[in-house]
């Protein structure tokens, strides 16, 4: 198709107007960082929820799935180092009041070198970080001049370290109730199940446990929509292995991964790994899959070799014996016995897949048809086995019995997958709506429809329309969404 864009502002407004994501209290003028799927959202996010949660679980013999509260026990937070190490570097403009993200406020100045030398100056950045190097974070900050968005100033005060987790009280009167948080992760709730899981599951390592859920963060740079969110969705699988074998199990991940963001449609060559400089306190290899998102190439997804920092301070701090007994025979001929498993997790944000798929997928696009005229549209170009709506069903006019017939294969398809039936305005403008919010396949019951029992289907991607019998619509539509 010629002329195609893909320009992020409009993907926004698009995503609005078509009830895939709102504001939250929009009326009250909006939270900031926190959105609400709409109609159509909800429904690409839980097909995507659950195509992982397929691919994790039912494809894998050794991976079950739990469905953990949100709230957890306080010690929770300490065990797993979030009370004292969940935080940011930050850093405030003392004339605008405004604070930043230490490494966001550099790389927004990186992106305005030119190549050569906004790499050295990440660079210079990620060796500041990992040597938690927060006074030369600022001589680097100051020495290149980076200045406040509002106030155009480099009055920056020092670089202080900010917990990203939100904190409620959990107990109905004061004096009773006690601090608690909202999870920051959803891999703690895997965590602290591991015996009862495994005990329960009967399960051999390796093995994993797949969680789907929100976590909280109170992100202080919310910004590019959906990508960074307070509240957001994880779906996160924690893979438990004989230590000595984590970098295997790390390596068929990484590639495991990749190869699924593939399956539901993401090209290869828009997906890179990047390996971490600095480590998180429990890691001991670490990489992102990374998206090149239309404001430049970032996080989708983190695979992490945890280690068995999470079950060893669990252990420590519940005074419980979390291990597992190995019974298979290690290379002396002897039971490998008790250990503390090792992990290795992968973390996918839900909401930014679904952005990752929407960016993918939007596109305007213009065209000059046979006679010489232009014409153009804006279509979704979602994978049909994702997409919210598989079929739209449409009679050509609302009266001498189409919309009858039309209502009868609406009735005889919903149960197999999700459809839509419209009948008000000209078909050519019901087409557009449906390429407007992605289905991916229409089907118009006309006058010979009454004669000779076919309908029109119409390809949404390359817009071909054929003739098939009414009777083939629903195994066709089913095998193409297969
Ligand atoms: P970032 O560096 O972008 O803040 P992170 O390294 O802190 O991300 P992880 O803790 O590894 O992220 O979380 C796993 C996944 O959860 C991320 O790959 C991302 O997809 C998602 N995620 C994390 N924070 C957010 C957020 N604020 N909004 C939306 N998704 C998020």
């Amino acid at each position: 198709m010629a002329n195609e864009t893909n320009n992020f502002p409009e993907l926004i407004s698009h995503c609005k107007e078509y009830g895939y994501i709102f504001q939250s209290s929009e009326i009250y003028d909006g939270l900031a960082a926190v959105y609400d799927y709409g109609q159509l959202g909800a429904q690409l996010k839980k097909n995507l929820r659950d195509e992982w949660w397929k691919s994790m679980t039912q494809m894998h013999e050794n991976i079950v799935g739990i469905d953990a509260a949100i709230f957890m026990h306080p010690t929770v937070w300490k065990a797993s180092g979030h009370v004292d190490n969940f935080s940011d570097p930050m850093i405030d403009n003392r004339d605008s009041n405004k604070r930043y993200r230490v490494d966001h406020l550099i790389e927004g100045h990186a992106e305005t070198l030119d190549k050569e030398a906004g790499e050295a100056l990440l660079a210079e950045m990620d060796k500041l970080i990992a040597a938690d190097d927060l006074p030369g974070l600022k001589n680097l900050i100051e020495s290149n001049k980076i200045k406040c968005a509002i106030s155009k100033t480099c009055n920056w005060t020092d670089i202080r370290q900010f917990n990203l987790m939100f904190s409620t009280q959990i107990g109905s009167v004061a004096e009773e109730s006690d601090t608690i948080y909202l999870r920051p992760e959803t891999a703690q709730g895997i965590f602290v199940n591991f015996l009862n899981v495994q005990k329960t599951g009967r399960m051999k390592i390796p093995f994993g446990i797949a969680q789907t859920g929100k976590a909280f963060r109170n992100e202080i740079v919310a910004r590019q929509f959906i990508f960074r969110m307070r509240e957001f969705e994880q779906m996160e699988m924690q893979f438990f292995v004989r230590p000595g074998t984590q970098m295997e199990w790390y390596n068929f991940w990484k590639d495991e991964r990749k190869k699924w963001h593939q399956s539901i449609g993401i090209p290869g060559e828009k997906l890179r790994f990047h390996d971490h400089v600095k480590l998180a306190h429990y890691a001991d290899a670490a990489l992102d899959i990374e998206f090149e998102f239309p404001f430049g190439w970032k996080e989708l997804e983190g695979i992490h070799s945890r280690t068995d920092f999470d079950l060893t301070q669990h252990a420590k701090f519940s005074k419980k014996k979390i291990q597992y007994f190995d019974n298979d025979l290690n290379p002396e001929g002897k039971p490998y016995g008790n250990y503390t498993p090792f992990v290795v997790e992968t973390s996918v944000g839900l909401d930014r897949l679904f952005l990752t798929v929407m960016s993918l997928a939007y596109a305007e696009e213009k065209w000059t048809k046979e006679d010489g005229s232009e014409d153009s549209r804006v279509v979704l170009r979602i994978p049909a086995k994702i997409a919210p709506t598989k079929l739209a069903i449409l009679p050509l006019i609302k009266k001498d019995g189409l919309p009858e017939i039309a209502k009868e294969l609406m009735n005889d398809c919903k149960g197999s997958f999700m459809c839509f039936y419209e009948e008000k305005d000209a078909i050519g403008k019901r087409y557009r709506r449906m390429d407007a919010i992605g289905t991916p396949f229409c089907v118009t019951i006309d006058h010979q429809t009454k004669e000779d029992n076919t309908v029109t289907i119409r390809y949404r991607d390359d817009m071909r329309q054929e003739r098939i019998a009414l009777t083939e619509v629903k195994n066709l539509v089913s095998k193409l969404i297969g």
